[in-house]
């Protein structure tokens, strides 16, 4: 019959006009997205132990970490991930035995400028001279009194023996 493609084209248009939306109007409104969402990369600076295996981790080198090691124990100086090259496959999430590593929701990563790309989770000076020296006296200090203490225990148990 003749029209009966712009009547069926007319009924779909009707019907589509009648039912609930799933578009929404972004950047106004935003989706709810899942707990699980890979976003932006957040990083807990306390629990970071700085142990790299999220770097060995990452197939695509993004991840660049800097450590100095003060009496004994690594502070992160430097933490950046070029996500330009990040693929989200969560390799670093998954490999963190600390939990430190972790996403946000944002997806809103794109920058006007190649520079502003990187993501600069930590970014602190070394301590200076005086500071390192000063913890490094500090844990000397203590193993002395722990070895000490632990000769002392050490002599009794064997006097008593
Ligand atoms: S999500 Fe994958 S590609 Fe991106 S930094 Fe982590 S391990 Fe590397
Ligand atoms: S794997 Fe976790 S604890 Fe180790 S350096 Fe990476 S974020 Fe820090």
């Amino acid at each position: 019959m003749f029209g009966s493609g712009l009547l069926k084209g007319l009924a779909i248009t009707w019907k589509e006009m009648l039912t609930p939306k799933v578009t929404i109007q972004y950047p106004d409104e935003i989706y709810s997205l899942p707990d699980r969402f890979h976003g932006r990369f957040k990083l807990d600076k306390d629990a970071c132990i700085s142990c790299g295996m999220c770097v060995r981790a990452c197939p695509n080198n993004v991840i660049k970490m800097e450590t100095e090691t003060v009496a004994r124990k690594k502070r992160l100086l430097k933490y950046v991930m070029d996500i330009k090259y990040c693929l989200f496959c969560g390799f670093c999430v998954e490999s963190c035995p600390k939990n430190a590593l972790g996403y946000e929701k944002d997806f809103e990563l794109a920058q006007y400028k190649l520079d502003k790309v990187p993501l600069v989770l930590v970014d602190e000076e070394p301590l200076p001279p005086e500071e390192k020296e000063r913890l490094e006296a500090e844990a000397a200090q203590k193993i002395a009194a722990a070895k000490a203490k632990k000769e002392a225990s050490g002599g009794k148990d064997k006097g008593g023996e």
